[in-house]
């Protein structure tokens, strides 16, 4: 960059001295030759030639003397200024907001650095206003989400206790009615515990308790929990390659339960009645590999960008599936993370999804990244 910009004031420079005095120089030749050879001798004129050539090169040499000097200060003071406003820059590219450029001088970029201060404070402030309404709403809905875990887990038992005939021999109907109450009754409480996973470990306080897993076996569980939803949405839930083999892990069985069975939830919920959620299994070697794939809606371009954010629905669903707070992803990347793994996912509108998650066979650190 520095270079590049010596060079060309250099070259500027130079072209404006070199061209006028060579132009001036070939006039005076041009002009006084004629006479000179007339007014003496051919040794003089010779002379008198060579003294000019020779001056007129040195008046060149010093032309760019003067031109090197003049294009590396110049070009110095540039970068150094346009170092200055980089290095701002690149920080407030890594997430520092605090960063601000001393401003030394008052010409243009003085004035450069003053509109790039305010810029910077403009954006902090903006970021400090989302940060405060974000723990604000966080703040909202966990305790919202205690105060109607208590009454949904009252309305749970007395649901139970009339169906079990506690209260006396129920009518079919009902018992259809009661039922259906029920279901709406556990997605709720379902939702609540999303919304409270969600709080606690935006606090910080979503503990786990590592111990070692037989993954198929673990996945063959979660995949019997899950047969009565997908019976339901007429979805084929399988546990295809990997099945049979003993596949040893260190994870929190109760977590990863959560973060393997919400995307096996939305895998049937998305696939819109029918269709199948086959899992497999890969043995790697160091990590395991789950796939999880569905032949549903499959996922927008759009959308992909924005999934595992918190409360980030994708638009083709919100009409489709009214139930749901967009915290299945947030809160499954979260513990897949918390874990040592990843999770990532390929799809194709219309076609379908395949999630993945990787999980490291060897011991792994117990660090709790928190997404935001
Ligand atoms: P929710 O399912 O409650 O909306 P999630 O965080 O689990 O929230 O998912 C976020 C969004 O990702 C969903 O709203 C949906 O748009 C999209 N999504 C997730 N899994 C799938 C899938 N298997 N097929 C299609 N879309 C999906």
């Amino acid at each position: 960059m520095r270079h590049s910009l010596f060079f060309r004031f250099f070259l500027t420079l130079v072209l404006l001295g070199v061209v006028p005095t060579t132009i001036a120089a070939l006039f005076l030749v041009a002009t006084y030759h004629a006479r000179i050879a007339d007014a003496v001798s051919l040794e003089v004129a010779r002379e008198l030639l060579l003294n000019a050539a020779i001056q007129f090169f040195l008046i060149i040499l010093f032309i760019v003397i003067i031109a090197t000097f003049v294009a590396f200060i110049v070009s110095r003071n540039i970068a150094k200024s346009l170092g200055v406003l980089m290095r701002a820059a690149q920080k407030i590219a890594g997430g520092d907001l605090r960063t601000q450029i001393k401003v030394t001088s008052g010409d243009e970029v003085g004035k450069l650095a003053i509109f790039f201060n305010q810029m910077v404070s403009n954006i902090k402030e903006a970021q400090d206003r989302q940060e405060e309404i974000s723990k604000l709403k966080s703040e909202f809905i966990a305790v919202a989400a205690h105060q109607l875990r208590t009454p949904l887990s009252a309305m749970k038992w007395s649901h139970q206790m009339l169906l079990a005939g506690d209260m006396g021999e129920l009518k079919k109907v009902q018992t259809d009615i009661l039922e259906k109450a029920e279901v709406a009754n556990e997605s709720m409480i379902s939702l609540v515990h999303n919304l409270l996973d969600a709080a606690r470990i935006e606090e910080g306080r979503f503990g786990y308790k590592f111990t070692e897993i037989n993954l198929p076996e673990f996945l063959a569980h979660i995949i019997q929990e899950k047969s009565i939803f997908a019976d339901e949405r007429q979805v084929k839930l399988r546990l295809g390659e990997g099945a049979g083999e003993r596949l040893l892990i260190r994870a929190d069985p109760e977590r990863l339960a959560i973060a393997v069975g919400n995307i096996i939830d939305n895998g049937i919920r998305y696939s819109l009645g029918g269709g199948l959620v086959d899992l497999s299994l890969k043995n790697e070697k160091s990590s395991a590999v789950i796939a999880v794939k569905d032949n549903g809606i499959g996922i927008s371009r759009k959308d992909q960008e924005k999934l595992f954010t918190k409360f980030y629905r994708g638009a083709a669903v919100l009409h489709l599936e009214t139930l749901g707070t967009g915290l299945g992803l947030f809160i499954s990347k979260n513990i897949i993370l918390s874990h040592g793994g990843d999770i990532w996912f390929e799809s194709e509108k219309a076609k379908g999804t395949t999630f993945f998650i990787r999980l490291p066979k060897t011991p792994f650190p117990s660090f709790a990244p928190v997404l935001k």
